[in-house]
């Protein structure tokens, strides 16, 4: 930044005080209201706030705020950090309002906390039925709360949409969004609003959905409008012309028996000045393009941005990033409205990074493809075609459903990006991306029946996942399964700088117009570089692994940065083999730092390598390959794939012999309020046998292990 800039930026803060009295700040725990339609387009004049989860309608996670800046970064401390009930994963991005921070934890609990001295000021607990955890595919998270007049919005993970007092966290209105009980709907992303409404969507594309968003009137819960996604019973009138359009896309009966996916489970951003409402869709149901669609199709909306009226719920445009998605390619990661430079001209535009390692700019009023260039490591395509707009599939590398054998296909399921924000600053003009490498090895099960609802039998589309058993395996997939910080040049579609991290699933990113950008990572912690140059200039310890976006906010003219810790997620609960390497601890927390801030940082505890208890070996080979199969179908999606939990749900293999007797039981229902699902009315209890063999065997698989290195054996 050039000394004029910031000396504008710093009389900017110096006004702050002056401006936050003007609107009403209330420092410490006073009832915050008003925050209405105008002041969410007017955002930038009230940087000490972050009004939502993008921190603004146009979603872009940076702050306007320069007292820390590039140059003071390293005399940040603590002020203060809270401590949840549940150490389970922790995904939100906190929304501040004049002096008062809303943020959620696992379970949708809400909590409203005094953002200057961190004392809680009321909770709301919404009671989640814990034993429907495994209804969703990647654990109990939530990505955080909306704002809007005297209220505050949450989704719940059971598919219900609350409103809550802002000033007592009284529960106002509940509406219940979802559609069929019978079908795995779950809700973990955050609520948008948008003028008079609140906006939600859902999770649930791999058990077999039909995806929607909802709008509801803000004030009393009332139903606005409701979008789908992707086409119902083709026998019933289509509910809309863009349903009409899309209904010509599918093909078979597969899709609109079980639903054909495309939920619109994280990113979605308003533009004011051209009134459209983006929405980012998931992928498809099944997975499998074969067993979904008789592999014809674009199957419309699935992997798409799509533009809508906020007022009516009216389609305007699409652009599909993977046509006939194959490989759970949502296009759901974070959509970056923005004026961009193009060809000398001022362009409104919406960015996005989706899994499928194509960063886009698309033209915000049209949806025209401006620009699509590779960010990641990527196989599946070999380009976009700008003519079309398409990607040119590389079928040798990418069709697996016609393959048999199946085909190992970069990015996997986890994406060249995830649900961690990437952020924009319009000072540098760079986009900040918390970039991975994965890979998914694709085989086509055999053709099965119609997904059953409430069951975990959709197994990742009909495709079986990577599972590293030993400790080379792990290894070797550890040294693909990489992240790194990634500064884009979204007008020049190039890398400007990186940094590399040792591992996959790291933290959202903040820019700030200090010249920061703020990312916490897999492996606990939490660090500042340059936003220009990407120096490393400041880093701390957080206490467990991180995924969520920072924010940053003032009171009374003090600047904090904020950041939710908790790992879990896919990478905590299901890659527990790689998100051990971490050795990071479940402990779920939010850190706020100002600067000279002195709270000493709790204490950081690294994970330390245990030997199971012994148990006496079990089954012979086919029950234990058995079980394997149906421990990598029913079980590995919690308790991590091979047997290896991340340390949030129980490591299987550290059962003694007495809870090993209460094994079947287990199974069976006796712990669902713990939030153990139970498994009578899918499994027999010869295979639960076949499972506890499994598990056993691979107890013994890590004790060897640990005898082999020189641990003791008690
Ligand atoms: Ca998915």
């Amino acid at each position: 930044m050039n000394t004029a800039k910031r000396l504008n930026k710093t009389l900017a803060l110096a006004a702050l005080p002056l401006l936050a009295g003007l609107i009403g700040c209330s420092a410490g725990t006073e009832a915050p209201t008003g925050i209405t339609h105008e002041r969410l387009v007017n955002s930038a004049a009230e940087p000490h706030n972050w009004l939502g989860y993008g921190g603004d309608y146009g979603e872009q996670h940076f702050s306007r705020l320069d007292q820390i800046n590039s140059d003071n970064v390293d005399q940040l401390g603590l002020a203060w950090n809270f401590k949840y009930e549940l150490d389970r994963v922790v995904q939100a991005v906190p929304v501040v309002v004049d002096g008062v921070m809303y943020t959620t934890s696992a379970y949708s609990i809400v909590h409203a906390l005094d953002a200057v001295t961190g004392e809680l000021l009321w909770i709301h607990d919404p009671k989640v039925d814990k034993a429907i955890a495994g209804t969703g595919c990647c654990d109990a998270a939530n990505r955080g709360v909306a704002v809007l007049n005297d209220k505050v919005f949450v989704g719940v993970y059971d598919g219900r949409l609350e409103a809550l007092d802002a000033a007592t966290g009284e529960l106002v209105w509940s509406v219940d969004t979802v559609v069929d009980h019978e079908r795995n709907y779950t809700i973990t992303g955050a609520p948008r609003v948008v003028k008079d409404k609140v906006v939600i969507g859902n999770g649930g594309a791999e058990y077999g959905v039909r995806g929607y968003v909802t709008a509801y009137d803000a004030d009393t819960g009332k139903q606005a409008w409701r979008f789908f996604t992707v086409p119902g019973d083709p026998s019933l009138p289509a509910e809309n012309a863009a349903m009409e359009m899309a209904q010509k896309t599918w093909f078979g009966d597969r899709y609109w028996k079980q639903g054909g996916g495309g939920t619109v489970w994280d990113s979605m951003a308003y533009d004011p000045e051209l009134d459209l409402f983006y929405i980012g869709v998931g992928n498809g149901s099944l997975w499998n393009y074969k067993e979904r669609s008789d592999a014809k199709g674009d199957n419309l909306f699935v992997s798409s941005i799509v533009a809508l009226r906020p007022d009516t719920g009216e389609y305007v445009w699409h652009y599909q990033t993977t046509p006939g998605d194959a490989w759970d390619y949502t296009a759901t990661q974070t959509i970056t409205v923005a004026t961009l430079p193009i060809n000398g001209e001022p362009r409104r535009v919406v960015m996005q990074a989706p899994k499928n390692g194509f960063f886009y700019v698309i033209d915000a009023a049209t949806g025209e493809l401006i620009s699509a260039e590779k960010f990641g490591y990527v196989t599946w395509a070999k380009g976009i075609d700008m003519e079309t707009g398409r990607p040119i599939v590389d079928n040798e590398a990418a069709n697996y459903w016609e393959s048999g054998e199946g085909k190992i296909v970069f990015p996997g399921s986890q994406g060249a990006h995830n649900w961690n924000p990437m952020s924009y600053s319009p000072m540098t003009g760079l986009v900040y991306i918390p970039q991975q490498t994965s890979l998914e090895h694709f085989v086509p099960l055999p053709s099965g029946e119609i997904v059953k609802p409430k069951k975990w039998d959709a197994n990742l589309g009909m495709v079986t996942p990577v599972v590293p058993e030993t400790p080379e395996e792990i290894a070797q997939i550890h040294q693909v399964y990489r992240g790194k910080l990634q500064a884009w040049d979204p007008i020049k579609q190039e890398e400007v700088w990186s940094h590399p991290h040792d591992h996959i699933a790291n933290g959202g990113a903040l820019a700030t117009a200090g010249n920061l950008v703020f990312q916490g990572t897999a492996d606990g912690r939490f660090v500042a570089y340059a936003a220009d140059s990407g120096e490393k200039l400041w880093e701390v310890p957080v206490t467990s692994g991180v995924g969520a976006g920072p924010i940053s906010y003032s009171v009374d003219g003090e600047q904090y940065v904020a950041i939710n810790v908790g790992y879990g997620g896919s990478f905590g609960i299901s890659f527990g083999a790689l998100s051990q390497l971490t050795k990071v601890l479940p402990d779920s927390r939010i850190y706020v730092f100002k600067l000279g801030g002195q709270e000493p940082l709790p204490e950081f505890k690294r994970r330390t390598v245990k030997m199971p208890p012994q148990v006496a070996p079990r089954g012979d080979a086919e029950s234990i390959a058995n079980g394997k199969e149906l421990y990598g179908l029913k079980c590995g999606i919690c308790h991590g794939l091979s047997v290896i939990s991340g340390g949030l749900l129980p490591d299987l293999r550290m059962l003694t012999e007495e809870k090993h007797e209460m094994f079947l039981g287990t199974l069976m229902g006796a712990l669902q309020e713990n939030g153990m699902p139970s498994f009578a009315d899918r499994l027999t209890v010869e295979e639960v046998g076949d499972i506890q063999n499994y598990v056993i065997k691979r107890a013994h698989d890590l004790r060897d292990e640990l005898i082999e290195a020189g641990y003791p054996t008690e």
